[in-house]
C-alpha cells in the first residue's frame, strides 16, 4: 500500500521504517528543510529498545549512547538518595533490552539514515502539509506549495502543535502546564572529575527538579531543570533565556547541580515551556490516524514522549498487517494504544507533584510510598514489548 506520513520526527521516521519493513511504499513529508542538532537527551527504556532492535538499530545506537546504572532520586540540597531504581544488567535481564541515554540528534540521524537506505527518495524535506480530504478509497493531501497527492493511508505525526489533528479529533489545544524546562549540554571535561557516577540523577526540591545524565559515549553531560513558572510560554526548542535566571532558579542546590550550571556556555541556555493536551478519545478515521505527540503529547516527567511514539509505530505496523482493511487496521491500532498512552499522560502529570512538594518531609514520604508501592508501578513502563503485545 502507499502510505504518506506527515512529520519526520522520531515518531514519523520510526513509523516509516516499520511500515517499509512490511512492504509498504512510504513517503514522509517534513516541513523543515533541514534538521538541526538541537534538543538534548532522550531516555530509551526497554519498551522503546525492543522496537529499535526489531529495526536492527541497536548497534549504531549503543555506539553513541550511555547506559546508566540506575535512576536516583535525590534531595536537592543534601543529595541524599530518596529512592533508586536499577537500570543496569539486572534491568536488561528482567525486561529483555537495555536502558540507553541518547542525544536526540543522534537517534534522529540514525533513524533518518536507515529510512533513506530502505526507502531512497522517500523523505521529502521543505514539504509542509496543510490539510487532507478523505474518501472511502483514498486520501487527498494538500501541501503548502499547492501540490496535491493521493495516498491509501495517511499517518499524522506532526507533533504537539499538530495542524491536522483537528480534522480527526476536533480542536484539541495544547495546554500550558505551568512548568518550564531549562536545557543544556556541557562537555564533560568542564566538570569536576568526580562529578557524578554513570547514573540518571533526579534532584527534587520545592517546585523544581533537575535531571542530570551523560550522553554521547560520556563525552557530554545533559541537564533538564524543571521549574514551576507561569510567565514563560514559549515552547520553541530554539528559545534561549538568560543564564542568570537559570543560576537564580537553582541558586542553593547541590554542588553537582551547581557545577553543571557554572560550566554551561552562558549563551546556550534553552528554556522551553511545557505543554500537554488532554487524552484523546479517538485518533483514527477510516484512512487517517495520529501518531506520537500529535496523538498524546505528555509532560516529560516519565521521559516517555519519544518511547511512546516508537511503540505506536510498531503497533500501527502490526495492526495494519493483521487485516486487509485500512480502516480496521487503524481502529485496531487505536484500541491497542489508547489506554496505555492515556495512563502515561496522566502518570507523567502526577509525577510533577511528587517531585515538587514544598516540604522535605512530604517529599521523603512520597518517595517512601513509591518504594513501598513496589515493582508493579515501576514495571508498567518497561514491561511492554510492542513486537509481541496482544493487539486489541
Ligand atoms: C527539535 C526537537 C527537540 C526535542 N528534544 C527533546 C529532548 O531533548 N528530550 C525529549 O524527551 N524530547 C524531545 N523532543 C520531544 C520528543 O522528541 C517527542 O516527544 C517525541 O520524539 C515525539 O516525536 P514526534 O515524532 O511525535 O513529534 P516531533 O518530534 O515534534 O516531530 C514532528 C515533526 O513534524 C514536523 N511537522 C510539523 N507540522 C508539519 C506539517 N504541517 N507538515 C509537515 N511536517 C510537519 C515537524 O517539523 C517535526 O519534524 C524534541 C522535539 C523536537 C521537535
Amino acid at each position: 500500500m502507499n502510505v504518506a506520513i506527515v512529520g519526520a520526527g522520531i515518531g514519523g521516521l520510526t513509523a516509516g521504517l516499520c511500515l517499509a519493513k512490511s512492504g509498504h511504499r512510504v513517503s514522509i513529508f517534513e516541513k523543515a528543510s533541514r534538521f538541526s542538532d538541537l534538543g538534548a537527551g532522550i531516555q530509551c527504556g526497554a519498551n522503546a529498545m525492543h522496537v529499535l532492535n526489531y529495526l536492527g538499530l541497536v548497534e549504531p545506537l549503543e555506539a553513541l549512547a550511555v547506559k546508566p546504572a540506575s535512576v536516583d532520586f535525590k534531595d536537592y540540597q543534601s543529595g541524599q538518595v530518596l529512592h533508586s531504581m536499577d537500570l543496569d544488567e539486572a534491568y536488561h535481564r528482567r525486561y529483555g533490552a537495555p536502558y540507553l541515554h541518547i542525544h536526540r540528534a543522534d537517534l534522529h540521524s540514525i533513524l533518518r539514515r536507515e529510512f533513506s537506505r530502505v526507502m531512497p527518495n522517500g523523505l521529502h524535506l521543505g514539504a509542509a502539509v496543510e490539510s487532507f480530504a478523505e474518501t472511502a478509497s483514498d486520501v487527498r493531501v494538500s501541501l503548502s506549495d499547492q501540490q496535491q497527492l493521493q495516498t491509501e493511508c495517511l499517518i499524522v505525526a506532526d507533533g504537539i502543535h499538530s495542524l491536522l489533528r483537528k480534522q480527526i479529533a476536533g480542536d484539541v489545544a495544547p495546554r500550558f502546564t505551568g512548568n518550564v524546562a531549562w536545557r543544556g549540554v556541557v562537555p564533560v571535561e568542564r566538570l569536576p572529575t568526580d562529578w557524578m557516577r554513570t547514573v540518571t540523577s533526579n534532584f527534587v526540591g520545592p517546585k523544581k527538579h533537575m535531571v542530570l545524565y551523560y550522553l554521547r559515549d560520556k563525552k557530554l553531560a545533559n541537564f533538564v531543570g524543571v521549574v514551576e513558572n507561569q510567565r514563560w510560554r514559549d515552547d520553541s526548542w530554539v528559545a534561549k533565556a538568560p543564564w542568570e535566571e537559570l543560576d537564580a532558579d537553582f541558586a542553593d542546590w547541590h554542588p553537582c547541580v551547581r557545577s553543571i550550571i557554572n560550566a554551561v556556555d552562558k549563551d546556550q541556555c534553552y528554556r522551553w515551556a511545557l505543554y500537554d493536551h488532554k487524552p484523546l478519545s479517538t485518533w483514527s478515521s477510516r484512512r487517517v490516524t495520529l501518531l506520537g505527540d500529535a496523538a498524546h503529547a505528555t509532560l516529560p516527567f516519565m521521559a516517555s514522549g519519544a518511547a511512546m511514539a516508537i511503540e505506536d509505530a510498531r503497533v500501527l505496523q502490526r495492526a495494519l498487517d493483521e487485516t486487509d482493511s485500512v480502516s480496521d487496521g487503524l481502529n485496531l491500532y487505536q484500541v491497542s494504544r489508547i489506554e496505555r498512552t492515556k495512563r502515561i499522560q496522566k502518570d507523567s502529570a502526577r509525577a510533577g507533584s511528587l517531585y515538587h512538594f514544598e516540604s522535605r518531609f512530604m517529599r521523603k514520604a512520597a518517595f517512601t510510598a513509591l518504594k513501598l508501592a513496589g515493582e508493579s508501578r515501576q514495571q508498567f513502563l518497561p514491561n511492554y514489548n510492542a513486537n509481541a503485545v496482544r493487539l486489541g
